[in-house]
């Protein structure tokens, strides 16, 4: 990264920036160490399938130090948002272990009798039965909200359906659109820059992906890197229409 890159915080995508899978891309856990020396860092993934504590023991055997407080996962933020917008909250999750455990540390209450919120996201367990509930609670006047609308996820067994392939399915099923909690959705950015406690334009997002990580940075009004280690490539910022202030070959 150029040296006169000066920001107070660093918001950091981490599938296809930091790393891809297992493996660590390039350097990138000395390059957050001295970002850290200097600025308030934080990662932000859409993945809805594992804890922030996961992310904290994953990043670690990258010799990557963070704490759970730096960490925003689409299923943390999808908690926060359920437990700062209702009053009696009861979720139906189609989702994974992740996903319920960071409602239940938000004392949310979950199952499918009574639901008043259907929250979808990535469920590699997802069968006709979880769609019936599903339809059967938006009917009955259920909120419907996805974690994330990433259609795809890039594994080392190559591309596999995302959340957002679950979350078409409910929405095909029931007729309406979701309200959507991860990037590009300015509920994420609204509690990553609250967490961060800085001004957006003193806020610089990497991220590797244009239509979810630097459209949502750009709606914000934060400072915007694509990083050419992930999904989009420098071509597509034309196809696409979606600019980012810079374009960097890795973090
Ligand atoms: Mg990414």
């Amino acid at each position: 990264m150029a040296k006169n890159l000066d920001f107070k915080g660093f918001v950091i995508d981490l599938d296809g920036v930091v790393y891809r899978g297992e493996e660590l891309i390039s350097d990138s856990n000395r390059r957050i160490a001295s970002l850290k020396k200097k600025s308030k860092v934080l990662f932000l993934t859409n993945n809805s399938t594992r804890t922030r504590a996961d992310y904290v023991k994953k990043l670690a055997r990258f010799g990557i130090n963070t704490t759970e407080d730096e960490i925003i996962t689409s299923a943390y933020a999808a908690a926060l948002y359920i437990k700062q917008n209702y009053k009696k909250p009861n979720v139906f999750v189609v989702g994974e272990d992740g996903l319920k455990s960071e409602l239940s540390w938000q004392g949310i209450p979950t199952g499918w009798r009574g639901a008043n919120i259907v929250l979808v996201g990535l469920d590699r367990e997802f069968n006709y039965q979880k769609l019936s509930h599903a339809l059967r609670l938006i009917q009955n006047g259920a909120d419907f909200i996805a974690t994330n609308t990433d259609n795809t996820i890039v594994t080392e067994r190559g591309i596999l359906p995302g959340g957002g392939s679950i979350v078409s399915a409910v929405q095909a099923a029931c007729g309406k659109e979701p309200i959507v909690i991860g990037k590009p959705s300015q509920i994420i950015g609204k509690i990553v820059l609250d967490r961060l406690k800085l001004k957006p334009e003193d806020v610089l997002l990497l991220g590797d992906r244009l239509e979810t990580d630097i459209a949502m940075g750009n709606i914000l009004g934060m400072k915007t890197a694509l990083v050419l280690t992930g999904i989009s490539k420098r071509e597509d910022i034309e196809k696409t229409g979606i600019e980012p202030d810079f374009v960097l070959d890795k973090l």
